[in-house]
């Protein structure tokens, strides 16, 4: 398969500033010295607690937030390096799906309006053929031309997230960053969300990244898997290897708490121990050492990278 995105060393810290002067203090390390690839068609799962920085490394990876360091290279082209005209023409190949999908569509906007936005900043079509183009989309997405009329808040939440997506497939995009799309939505409707963006992917070849905190949404969707931990990537593999054989020490305690569909085959359950380190304050070498069993006196001094320990599998663990 083609690379499709490459993100190199990707960081991304925010200033605490204090006093009346603002002056910066010190950096929240959302994301620290990231690295990874995304292939043509895939999906690639995210997952981590909150505030692992899985949805900063989304944002950063398409811009909605400047990153701090790092790059971010898609198709070939090194995105912190493009500007203007350049810029928004590769934006249209990557979009976003919100969590929240109320939140993120104008409630002041039908929803046709909303959806044709998109293609009037680019300069896509004339009016005319961005209302059909749009009126498609609506039924693609399992919605009809009614709905072209409509405001936001005669949406169910199903439905609106289906709106969402249609937004974020409307220029035609390569790559989808789905940030928690489902998350906000009943168990019923999420299974129908997902299964609408496994179709969408075959019938126009995208590729997603899949962030999402939730364990069993990620392993239906995706083909592998990255964990974070404190602005970290962990272990990446591709998902029947991480699901059924999980190296690093934190993938082993996230997976021991998720139910297996088969209760013969239940795993011995792992309880981390104390509370998520501030990323404000990083502990030194493996972030996760203050809460690991398996923790060794290197591991407080040695940031373990992020290697690989088999063919396809990286973990970033000294037990490696
Ligand atoms: Fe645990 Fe050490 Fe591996 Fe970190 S590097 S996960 S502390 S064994």
């Amino acid at each position: 398969m083609n690379k499709l995105l490459e993100v190199k060393n990707l960081k991304k810290y925010f200033p605490i500033q204090t006093g009346v002067f603002h002056k910066t203090q010190s950096f929240v390390k959302a994301v620290d010295d990231v690295s990874f690839d995304v292939y043509e068609g895939e999906t690639l799962g995210i997952v981590g607690e909150s505030g692992c920085g899985k949805s900063t490394t989304g944002r950063s990876i398409i811009r909605l937030i400047e990153p701090t360091n790092g790059q971010v290279i898609f198709q070939g082209k090194n995105l912190s390096e493009l500007k203007g005209h350049d810029l928004q023409k590769i934006r249209r190949d990557l979009q976003i799906v919100f969590q929240d999908p109320y939140a993120s569509l104008n409630p002041r906007m039908t929803v046709g309006t909303i959806l044709e936005e998109p293609l009037k900043i680019h300069g896509l079509g004339s009016a005319v053929e961005r209302r059909e183009r749009v009126k498609e989309l609506l039924t693609i997405v399992g919605l009809t031309e009614y709905h072209y009329d409509r405001y936001p808040h005669e949406f169910s939440g199903g439905q609106r997230q289906r709106v969402g997506i249609a937004r974020a497939l409307i220029t035609r995009p390569k790559l989808i960053v789905a940030d928690e799309p489902v998350s906000a939505l009943d168990v019923s409707i999420q299974s129908q969300i997902l299964n609408l963006m496994k179709d969408l992917q075959e019938q126009f070849g995208l590729t997603y990244m899949f962030i999402s905190h939730d364990l069993s949404v990620v392993r239906h969707i995706s083909d592998r898997v990255g964990v974070m931990y404190l602005g970290r990537m962990v272990e990446l593999a591709p998902k029947h290897k991480l699901y059924a054989n999980p190296k690093h020490p934190y993938t082993q305690a996230l997976l021991s708490a998720v139910p297996h569909p088969n209760p013969k085959e239940t795993r011995e359950r792992i309880t981390l121990s104390g509370d998520v380190p501030s990323p404000a304050n990083p502990p030194a070498g493996c972030a996760f050492h203050t809460r690991c069993h398996a923790c060794m006196d290197i591991c407080k001094t040695e940031r373990p990278e992020l290697k690989p320990s088999s063919d396809g599998h990286f973990v970033a663990c000294h037990l490696y």
